[in-house]
């Protein structure tokens, strides 16, 4: 049995339900509602091989909450048999030139500055292994990874004899795979029972104290203080600060060693290791929980103008004629056009990815296309959907010879 189907949600609120249910991190009842969406694509970078099976993709609901005891948000309408992870889900960011640099950065990081190095790392969450593969070689190290939806036929003959993967959702039975070295990286935001996932993790540990634990994901607070709407998707059940991912690991038994911003401050990375007890705070960047009430408070406020706004700005370019088109046909994109109620305004979304390239969206349906059939198509307008990589969009468009305007999100 997985962590997420031992304690499901299937909670039907109503919109204007003030009260949440109990956190999921702290177990508190403190929660409120401050944000909703109906009917939103409950995967987003599942690939559909049709316009008809995409837009008749299971639908679930967003009922973002707060919890002012420790910060945490998370969809309390989350119904995790909506979920269907497998190989088809194409999650990998690894085509494009900036985020392997960051990955690269990050490997060296932890190999040189956290000595991972001839250790056995175990990566829940792997996805394609990309990651794994490259810390295995610069480290040394041997890989384990567990992830349904991964696809060993794509690795390297090499690596595949190396690496153990396992196409599985971690769970309490691979407590088993006692490693040097816990991984997880932008998978804890999938799953709603966040404090039950790392007390399987903790437990899996026991004693052994030399364990490290690398965990990185999405960070809430750009995402509030930036109102950015298309970052709150149903894959995302769980969504973190620096505080709240603290304090999840501090009540389940672990020191933090570090704990840092990366990626224009879009991600958090934390490294941890096991301790007996629950430890107390005493990192500077874990003090955020009344900054995190106010972003909250303003995202709420400002979460419909912004949604009016972007609808509003592609509608108008629809207008004029300028063929608007996204760049990026991943989970923001799908979430961007959905809460805008963007359909027919955007004809077709780009994305570097060869898999995702000839397959539709969930939902609108919307087919994704190459950036060389992109000069075909001709926009007058390009909208990237995560501006990190606006440089490296330029060049594309540039080498292309598509004189778009380039606008990030
Ligand atoms: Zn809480």
């Amino acid at each position: 049995m997985t962590v997420q189907s031992r304690q499901q949600t299937d909670s039907a609120q109503s919109v204007n339900s003030i009260k949440a249910p109990c956190c999921p991190n702290c177990g508190s009842s403190s929660s409120r509602q401050i944000y909703s969406v109906d009917g939103i694509p409950a995967h987003s970078v599942l690939l559909m091989p049709d316009q008809t099976t995409a837009t008749q993709y299971p639908r679930g609901d967003m009922r973002l909450s707060f919890c002012e005891q420790c910060g945490f948000l998370s969809n309390s309408a989350f119904n995790v048999k909506l979920n269907e992870y497998n190989p088809d889900y194409e999650e990998t960011q690894h085509f494009s030139a900036r985020f392997n640099e960051f990955a690269d950065e990050l490997v060296a990081d932890l190999v040189n500055r956290f000595g991972i190095r001839n250790k056995r790392v175990l990566e829940i969450g792997c996805g394609k292994a990309e990651f794994l593969w490259r810390l295995c070689e610069a480290g040394n190290n041997e890989g384990i990874g567990v992830d349904p939806s991964v696809r060993p036929e794509r690795l390297s003959t090499e690596s595949r004899q190396k690496l153990q993967l396992i196409p599985e959702l971690y769970s309490e039975e691979h407590a088993q795979l006692q490693a040097d070295v816990i991984l997880c990286r932008h998978t804890l935001e999938h799953i709603q029972p966040t404090r039950e996932f790392l007390d399987i993790i903790r437990r899996s540990i026991g004693d052994r104290s030399n364990v490290q634990v690398c965990f990185e994901l999405p960070d809430v607070r750009i995402v509030l203080e930036e109102t950015r709407f298309w970052d709150v998707y149903y894959e995302h059940c769980s969504y973190f600060s620096a505080g709240s991912l603290a304090r999840l690991f501090r009540a389940a038994s672990f020191e933090i060693v570090d704990l840092w911003r990366d990626y224009d401050d879009q991600y958090l990375l934390l490294m941890a290791r096991p301790v007996p007890q629950p430890t107390v705070a005493s990192l500077e960047i874990e003090d955020d929980l009344s900054e995190l009430s106010a972003l909250a408070a303003a995202f709420e406020v400002n979460s419909q103008t912004q949604i009016t706004h972007w609808r509003d700005t592609i509608r108008q370019f629809h207008h004029e004629g300028r063929q608007p088109v996204l760049w990026g046909a991943g989970s923001k994109c799908v979430a961007f056009l959905t809460t805008a109620g963007l359909e027919h305004e955007v004809e077709v979304v780009v994305d570097i990815n060869p898999h995702k390239q000839g397959k539709f969206l969930p939902a609108t349906g919307h087919p994704v296309i190459s950036p060389a059939q992109l000069k075909e198509y001709a926009p007058g307008v390009v909208v990237v959907m995560n501006s990190i990589y606006l440089n490296e969009v330029q060049q594309q468009l540039d080498q292309l010879g598509i004189s778009a305007e380039l606008i990030g999100t």
